[in-house]
């Protein structure tokens, strides 16, 4: 259930619902609009109280959230959400580029594929020192000594990062260290890690599941808003199909999809979405195209000696030729890079 405030509501009147709502053992989720202050509710069992805030001063109108997903839900918010990355907006007019590493490898090589990234224009830095591999006997990363080289990294070069947290101590964590919070993929449903991002200060980006539908997908981002963190933005990464040319199916139709019925941003990933080096810019350039608040790419300065995902980084060069191509575009678009 959603209850609009009136457009002259005031912050007290706004005050007494949320008390109101809590009163009743719910959850309140005040959400400022342009216009109006919606406030949405959660943990009721239907319209039944509807009567009881509709009769509150300064209230507008209750109505029923018909989706399974609330908070996320353009029912409840009908403007974008922006959210802000270490003072990176996601979300707005502008296209943002995250770029880096797939791991953490050593301080020498974050800061060089760092610097690289800064000069070609990357807003953010990515990296995980926490890595989710297949194999228990892959490079599984430097875990905390990996979130200091990245905040060197950040210190040396202005880029806020994002990096991923695997489980739920990772987040005490990576929310020390870093600008946002990276759910992956194999995450997506991991609900407790969910939860724990949604009580963190910090945003959260999170993946797609790699057979997750979109209604679970948006699921997954409600657990994160239903515990308080409305900071999330969404990053498709692609899909498992029978698809054999690459390592995942991107679905860029996912981005007008969530545009239409949610508020949040949502980013998209080429590099895990395709797993080639070289099909990288051209899906860059097609998310740009179909409506994405931006791209995640991995870069690194020697790829095929990189300690995961070689195959799919691009070098700073193709980066730097990227940028120029997304230059290009944003503008048709409507969009500023
Ligand atoms: C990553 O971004 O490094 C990563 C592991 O991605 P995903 O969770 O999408 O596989
Ligand atoms: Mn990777």
């Amino acid at each position: 259930m959603l209850v609009v405030m009136r457009q002259d509501a005031t912050p007290k009147q706004i005050e007494s619902v949320v008390t109101a709502i809590e009163a009743r053992g719910f959850k309140a989720h005040p959400i400022p609009g342009a216009q109006r202050t919606a406030i949405g509710i959660t943990g009721n069992k239907g319209a039944l109280d509807a009567p009881v805030f509709e009769s509150l001063p300064g209230v507008l109108e209750v109505i029923p959230v018909t989706h399974a997903y609330k908070l996320v839900s353009r029912e409840v918010k009908r403007e974008n959400s922006v959210v802000s990355i270490g003072g990176v907006p996601i979300g707005g007019k502008d296209l943002v580029v995250i770029a880096g590493p797939c791991a953490v490898e050593t301080p020498e090589q974050t800061l060089t594929v760092a610097r690289a990234v800064k000069k070609g224009g990357a807003h953010l830095l990515r990296g995980g020192a926490f890595k989710p591999r297949t194999s228990p006997y892959s490079f599984q990363g430097l875990g905390e000594e990996g979130l200091k080289i990245l905040a060197a990294a950040r210190e040396a070069t202005g880029l806020p990062v994002v990096t991923e947290a695997v489980d739920v101590e990772g987040v005490d964590l990576v929310e020390r260290y870093a600008d946002a919070i990276q759910i992956g993929a194999r995450n997506m449903q991991n609900f407790s890690l969910l939860r724990r991002a949604g009580k963190a200060r910090k945003p959260v980006i999170l993946k797609r599941g790699m057979s997750a539908t979109l209604e679970e997908f948006l699921m997954s981002a409600e657990y994160i808003l239903s515990e308080g963190n409305y900071q999330v933005v969404l990053c498709e990464r692609g899909v498992r199909t029978f698809s054999d040319f690459s390592r995942n199916t991107l679905d860029l139709a996912v981005v007008p999809a969530v545009k239409k019925i949610s508020h949040l941003p949502i980013l998209v990933d080429p590099s895990h979405g395709t797993g080639r080096r070289e099909k990288v810019s051209p899906l860059s350039r097609a998310a740009a195209a179909v409506g994405a608040d931006g791209v995640m790419v991995e870069v690194h300065h020697d790829p095929d000696r990189a300690l995961s995902d070689g195959p799919q980084s691009i070098t700073p060069d193709m980066f730097e030729e990227l940028m120029g191509e997304l230059r290009q575009i944003a503008p048709v678009l409507g969009r500023h890079l």
